[in-house]
């Protein structure tokens, strides 16, 4: 008897080792990817600022986009630089846009949020490159009303690419990206471009690529749930209008980034909630 119970101890005691070392393992992982979202949300700002300007993303030192003076590598450490500076150019001291701490911290919880869903597996890394594109979209959307080719393009090609090695079927693909497309299409045609534009249209194929059939359903109708949440919310503060105009984009993108976290639980839910 005290043999077992000594044996249980020590099987207790190894066991409390390993998983401690588990969860300091864990959290160790979870701040590496803490970090490195706000060292990649550091580039997507690079990448933002110089999309439609013809220069490369890699190449080049940044400069402040007032004084045009390079920047100094310890004034461009993610989120630390921007509190340190207090929101201003070292050189010219006028202030730095919101765009680069918000896109730095939302890489980096973003990046979290994956790293706590999926785990260090195929489908993280995968839906790290994804959420990285989403958000380059979401951002450019946001601040110039426009959906460039030149993300959406390179964005579907990686997408079918790296969704087909994660196991989807083509057509789950093919026939997702042909509804996401079909989709804006129509409701393009119907209104003569007043609704939704051209770019939503390609938005909509790239969704279907990303989420395949019929998880691309769920990211339409999350977008369509949180845009109109969002429109009467601004109507109801007076900011906006019923007939002004808000980019669709970043409702997209973003209810495309929540489909991959939450879009099978919401299915299964749905279906429990129809068969039941
Ligand atoms: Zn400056």
């Amino acid at each position: 008897m005290r043999g077992f119970v000594i044996y249980q101890l020590s099987n207790l005691k190894i066991s409390c080792l390993i998983s401690r070392r588990g969860v300091k393992l864990r959290c160790m992982e979870a701040l590496f990817v803490l970090f490195f979202g706000l060292v990649i949300g550091s580039f997507l700002n690079v990448v933002i600022c110089r999309l439609g300007h013809k220069k490369s993303f890699i190449a080049g030192r940044s400069a402040c986009p007032k004084c045009h003076k390079k920047i100094v590598w310890y004034d461009n450490i993610p989120l630390l630089s921007y509190l340190i500076l207090q929101g201003r150019c070292r050189q010219c001291g006028k202030s730095i846009s919101w765009q680069y701490p918000s896109v730095e911290l939302a890489t980096a919880i973003i990046f979290l949020c994956l790293f706590l869903n999926f785990g260090l597996s195929a489908q993280f890394f995968v839906a790290l490159i994804f959420s990285s594109f989403l958000l380059v979209i979401f951002v450019y959307d946001l601040k110039h009303y426009l959906i460039l080719d030149q993300v959406i393009i390179p964005a579907a090609v990686i997408a079918f690419l790296a969704n087909i090695f994660l196991g989807f079927s083509i057509w789950s693909l093919i026939i997702a990206a042909l509804v996401g497309a079909g989709f804006f299409a129509l409701q393009f045609i119907v209104s003569s471009g007043q609704w939704v534009g051209d770019g939503d249209i390609r938005l909509g194929a790239l969704m279907g690529l990303m989420l395949g059939w019929p998880l691309l359903l769920v990211a339409l109708f999350l977008a369509y749930l949180i845009g109109a949440i969002f429109g009467l919310i601004l109507i109801a503060l007076n900011k906006k209008k019923m007939s002004s105009q808000i980019p669709f984009g970043p409702f997209l993108s973003g209810a495309t980034f929540l489909t991959f976290i939450y879009g099978q639980d919401l299915l299964n839910w749905y279906f429990h909630l129809i068969y039941f």
